[in-house]
Parts: C-alpha cells; sequence; structure tokens
C-alpha cells in the first residue's frame, strides 16, 4: 500500500534536515535509543505479565554494509504492529514536524532552536544522513504480522506485510552521499562510544580482539595460555556506577570510574559527590573533584549530561553553576530537556532547582570532609584553594557555607579558620584604628626580606599566591568587617601596622630634608618616590615598597578588572624608597665630606633594596656587579 504523509508543506526533510540538529551525528542516539526503549518496554511488560514469552537476549545489534551502503540498528524489543507504525510513525512524527513548522516560521534562530525538542522527531533524524529510511518490524503481540515500512525522505511512504520472523524492529539506512562518513567503521564506533556508552541494554557492534586463557593449549609451566581471540565488541556498560548504590561502591570503584570516563587524565580524583535525587526533580550522577592544575584547561575533560542513560553534551554551561565547571563527572536527569538552546536551559526552572542543589551537594560534602577529617581537608586544600574561592566570589549561599570551613595558610604552612587566625593576630596586629591587619606575601622567597623583618616584630604572615587571590582579598575586606589586608612590601614593617607610639627621630628637619635630596639624587623619579620615615635602628637603611592600593589596582587590570582598575593599568610601576633617618649609615652619608664616596655608598645601598625585591635587571644588574666588584677590591 502507498501512503501520503498528510502535510501541508509539500517537502518537510529540507528543513527537518537543515533546522532540526545541528549536529547530524545525534541521529545514531536517536536511533539507539528508540531501540533501548523497545527493549526496556519489553523488560516491564514481561515483568508485569502481559508478556508471556521468552525475552531472550535484548542485546541491540549495529551493522555497516559499505557495499549496499547502510547502516543498520536492530533491536529484540517490542516491535510494532501496522497500526502501530501508521501511528507512532507516519502520523505522530509527521504530525510533530507539521506543528514545528507552524510554530516556527517567523521566529528567530533561538527560538527556533528552544522550540525543537518539543517535538519527538528522534525517529526522522535519520534522514539527515539517508536517501531512504526501511523499518522491519513484528510486534511481541501474538499474531502480529510482520511490517515492512519505506520512506525515501519525501511525503510518500510505504507500508506492506513484511518477511521479518523474529520479533523488535529493524531500521535500516541508506546513507547518502553526505553521510558517507557513517559507513565507516572507526566513524560509528566513535559515535557509539559517545552517545551510547552507558545506554541501558547491551549494544553490539563489530569485533574486537582480546587475550584469553586458551582452553586447550598450555605453557610450559603448565598453565593455559594467552591467545589472541576475537570477539564481539560491546560498546557500552549497561550498568554504570552512578545508577549503582553508594553502600556497594569503594573508593577504588569510584577513581577507576574516574579513568574510565577520562582516560587522559592520570591523577586521581581528591573526592568523589554521589547524587541521588528523586524529588522535586530526577537526578543521579557522580561529581568528582579533580586535581586542578595551574593550566588548567576547561575545554578537556569535562562533566557529561545524560538523559536515562544518554549522552546528551559535554557543555554544561547552565546545567550548573559557572564556578563548578571545573569539576569533572556525571549527571543524568530526564528533567533536563534535550536539543534545547543556552539561553532556553538557562530559564528553565528545573534546570535552575538542578544547578543550585548541585552547589548545595558540593558544599556540603566540603563541609563533611573538613568536619570528620580536617587533616585530609587540609591536605587537599592547595588543590581544594581555587575552586573554593571562586565559588565563593561567584555564589553568595555558597559563601555562606564555606566560610567556616575556609583555610588561611602562613608562610610557615600552618593552616587557620577565619575564626582561628583572627585569635591568633589580636591583639598585636591592631592598628592604631583598631582594625586587625592581616599581612600577605605572595612569594615567599622574594619577599624574603619583608617577612623576616615583620616575624622580627612578632607579626603572623599569610602566604596568598593563588591566581585568584588578588580578587579574593578584595572581598573578604568587605566580608570581614574590621579588617584589611596589606601586602608585606606595601610599606616599611612599621607603617604596615602603625601603632600610636612614634620612634623619635635622630636627625633635626633639616637634615631630614637633606638626606631626602640626597636620595633623591641618585634614583629615577619617574618611578620612585622618596620618604624618610625614622624607623627603628635595627630596619633596613633604605627599602623598596609598592602602594597596597595601585598594586592592586595593576594586579587586576592585568586580570581584567573593572574600568577603574584599568585606568591604572596604564601608568607606569611607582615604588616609594623608604629611608630609615634612624640607621646609623644615614647619618655617616649625610656627614661625609666626600661626594663620589656618598653617592657610590648611595647607589650601591639602593641597588641593594632594589636587589631585595627582585626589581634589579639587565643593565642596572650589571652596574651594581661592577661596582660591588670595584669595593671589593
Ligand atoms: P520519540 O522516541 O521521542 O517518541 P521518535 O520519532 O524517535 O520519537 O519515535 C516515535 C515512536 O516510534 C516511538 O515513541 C515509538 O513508539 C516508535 N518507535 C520508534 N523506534 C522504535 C523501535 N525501534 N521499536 C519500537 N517502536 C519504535
Amino acid at each position: 500500500m502507498k501512503g501520503q504523509i498528510n502535510v501541508k508543506t509539500e517537502n518537510i526533510f529540507p528543513v527537518i534536515k537543515k533546522f532540526l540538529y545541528s549536529d547530524h551525528e545525534i541521529f545514531l542516539r536517536e536511533i539507539v535509543s528508540n531501540a533501548v526503549d523497545a527493549s526496556q518496554k519489553l523488560k516491564t511488560l514481561s515483568s508485569m505479565g502481559t508478556f508471556k514469552g521468552e525475552l531472550g537476549d535484548l542485546t541491540i545489534d549495529v551493522k555497516v554494509d559499505k557495499d549496499k551502503k547502510t547502516l543498520t540498528v536492530i533491536d529484540k524489543g517490542i516491535g510494532m504492529t501496522k497500526e502501530e507504525v501508521e501511528k507512532y510513525i507516519t502520523q505522530i512524527a509527521f504530525s510533530g514536524a507539521e506543528e514545528f513548522l507552524e510554530k516556527f516560521k517567523g521566529k528567530s534562530d533561538a527560538e527556533q532552536n528552544a522550540l525543537i525538542g518539543h517535538f519527538g522527531l528522534g525517529f526522522f533524524s535519520a534522514f539527515m544522513v539517508s536517501d531512504q529510511v526501511e523499518i522491519k518490524t513484528k510486534s511481541y503481540k501474538p499474531q502480529a504480522k510482520a511490517v515492512h515500512w519505506t520512506c525515501d525522505g519525501d511525503t510518500e511512504y510505504s507500508i506492506e506485510d513484511g518477511d521479518k520472523t523474529d520479533r523488535g524492529t529493524e531500521i535500516i539506512m541508506h546513507i547518502n552521499d553526505e553521510g558517507k562518513d557513517f559507513l565507516e567503521e572507526n566513524k560509528v564506533l566513535e559515535l557509539l562510544r559517545k552517545y551510547c556508552k552507558f545506554m541501558p541494554v547491551a549494544i553490539r557492534f563489530g569485533k574486537e580482539k582480546t587475550w584469553e586463557d586458551s582452553e586447550t593449549e598450555k605453557d610450559k609451566d603448565g598453565k593455559p595460555k594467552r591467545v589472541e581471540k576475537e570477539k564481539d565488541r560491546i560498546i557500552n556498560d549497561v550498568e554504570p556506577l552512578w545508577k549503582k548504590k553508594p553502600s556497594e561502591l569503594k573508593d577504588e570503584d569510584y577513581n577507576k570510574f574516574y579513568h574510565e570516563l577520562y582516560p587522559m587524565n592520570f591523577d586521581d580524583p581528591l573526592f568523589h559527590i554521589h547524587l541521588n535525587v528523586d524529588y522535586p526533580f530526577n537526578l543521579t550522577g557522580v561529581l568528582y573533584f579533580p586535581k586542578i592544575k595551574k593550566n588548567i584547561d576547561p575545554t578537556r575533560d569535562k562533566i557529561q549530561l545524560y538523559c536515562n542513560q544518554v549522552f546528551v553534551t559535554d557543555s554544561v554551561e547552565g546545567v550548573v553553576p559557572d564556578y563548578m565547571m571545573l569539576l569533572r563527572g556525571v549527571l543524568d536527569s530526564p528533567d533536563i530537556p534535550l536539543n534545547v538552546s543556552r539561553s532556553y536551559l538557562q530559564s528553565d526552572s528545573n534546570v535552575k532547582k538542578i544547578s543550585s542543589h548541585i552547589a548545595k551537594k558540593v558544599a556540603e560534602k566540603l563541609e563533611e570532609i573538613y568536619k570528620n577529617d580536617k587533616e585530609e581537608f587540609i591536605k587537599k586544600w592547595d588543590d581544594l584553594k581555587v575552586f573554593i574561592e571562586y565559588g565563593m566570589l561567584c555564589d553568595e549561599k555558597f559563601y555562606e557555607r564555606m566560610k567556616d570551613v575556609y583555610q588561611l595558610k602562613n608562610i610557615e604552612g600552618e593552616f587557620f579558620s577565619f575564626d582561628e587566625y583572627k585569635k591568633k593576630i589580636e591583639p598585636l596586629q591592631v592598628d592604631k584604628d583598631k582594625r586587625l591587619v592581616y599581612l600577605y606575601a605572595k612569594d615567599k622567597d622574594d619577599q624574603y626580606a619583608y617577612i623576616q623583618a615583620a616575624k622580627d616584630k612578632g607579626y603572623d604572615v599569610l602566604l596568598m599566591d593563588g591566581i585568584l587571590d588578588s580578587h579574593f582579598i578584595n572581598f573578604l575586606e568587605q566580608k570581614l568587617s574590621d579588617c584589611r589586608f596589606t601586602r608585606i612590601d606595601a610599606d616599611v614593617i612599621d607603617k604596615l601596622i602603625p601603632k600610636d607610639e612614634k620612634i623619635p627621630s635622630k636627625l633635626s628637619e633639616e637634615d631630614t630634608k637633606k638626606v631626602k635630596e640626597m636620595v633623591e639624587g641618585v634614583v629615577d623619579k619617574e618611578h620612585f618616590t622618596v620618604e624618610t620615615e625614622s624607623l627603628e635602628e635595627s630596619s633596613q637603611p633604605l627599602t623598596i615598597t609598592q602602594n597596597e592600593f595601585m598594586r592592586r589596582m595593576k594586579d587586576m587590570s592585568e586580570m581584567g578588572g573593572n574600568s577603574m582598575a584599568s585606568l591604572y593599568g596604564d601608568m607606569p610601576q611607582m615604588y616609594n624608597l623608604v629611608v630609615n633617618t634612624n640607621h646609623p649609615i644615614i647619618s655617616e652619608l649625610l656627614a661625609c665630606e666626600d661626594k663620589d664616596k656618598q653617592s657610590n655608598i648611595l647607589l650601591q645601598l639602593k641597588d641593594l633594596a632594589l636587589l631585595s625585591q627582585g626589581l634589579l635587571k639587565g643593565e642596572a644588574l650589571n652596574n651594581f656587579i661592577s661596582r660591588s666588584i670595584k669595593v671589593i677590591k
């Protein structure tokens, strides 16, 4: 019998091909997942007693025939009667397509994309790569006759009695020229591994070689010989780890699964979170905390999104909060709409709930590890830090949960919560305005001299060397009341935490002025301002500092900060040269009659100060070395 598909539009297939899916390759996922559904339905009917026959082996076969140019998917599921083919394939899908066409007229691309997911047009995606599609099917129902349906991508189709003798459905796709890649075994294998790796019914495709114990041959020790065998290749794991009960799984199982997901990643994950939610949405999955490397590549090894074990995408933007994009693993939810645009996904209320649920679970897991095994938590801190800081910066709720868990690390490598640290540095590191001063260094070695000066005063110095720390410090100052952060080289130590008592100056006001002029004579005024301070005798004679505010603005403009910061980005680096008027060498220099000697010593002192900041480079460094050699001679 020939039928005419009832659509007003002459030929909907070009439209389907053009608009339905931007990714042609997903046709295979659609056809195989229909086969999986049909098999699952039969299992359900069997367990309910509606289907009384033998289930048998339900393995789905995928076959390519290069000569005939066909790609075939064969299942042993429920099959379809003639009426069902008419109803589910011809009518539903075509009316779906028609409705789709109606709706998408005059809509923008984004809106069209958003509409696509609402139409059950999965089967018809086969026409994106086929000149003709055949269905050979036989229903599980007793006495059902086999059916043969053919359609060549036009509005005409034929349906007649078929010759299929066993239960199930065969979808035969006659691949068109454009789709000829899909006749390559490697291409099909790649797609099956991408989309069908965890589908719940076994899928067989081609052969693979394995090494096994021989049943007959023995080696010289009398043990069975290892022989190469060719076996049917099953491409999927029908019960992936996230579907199992956490109580049945060990850490090793989770790690093994992680390496299966990301074979190119050799580090073990730091820990995992097994998700299992029934209400108000359905979500299962496992998320992993990877070891975050300095050179993080967020485009690789991403979270994979599944819908009932069918791979959907690995771009999960919108489904998980941005800062969670650093995580790895699998999310599986039938409640996430498929084939829809990003903007649609982000506005979907289920997706929003899922996103905040994930954030909550991750925070809970971190809290749990911190409470139950602080030692372990601290061991992993360096790897967790970027992630936690990023989350705290982005998400107020995450901040609230993490603020008692966050660890400040000092130069000695000791860890403190905010409360613990506050107790440690009070009352010594409180300035005259009663503000707590958090001293920090960015580099232990480069800033050694400054750190030492702070330690001599009994102060504690934090190590803030993370990539987000300059932002995070600004953020913490707003969050933690009555405190400020100041980098260890932002000023001389006595001024970093100003106290009421002042150290009296040994020099008169006039001499102080002379000292200032004398030092100004040997510095480059574009980059340095000279300041005189009456510091302790034991402090360095000359110290180079960089104003905290200016430096932060510069740091932020480098990281692409706000417009205020970018204004500072264009300014030259400015430093202060602080002269300790109480240092004996300064009074000696002032008294020195030999002007050459005076300026030479000054240059030497200035260069030493620059050297301890890591600022002496190139020609200046060379000059310093030559000068030093002369002094030694
Ligand atoms: P959807 O799967 O979203 O319902 P499809 O266009 O992919 O949309 O399929 C339409 C219908 O055709 C299915 O709902 C199912 O009833 C039927 N169908 C498709 N493939 C098979 C199959 N392999 N076995 C049995 N029924 C099938």
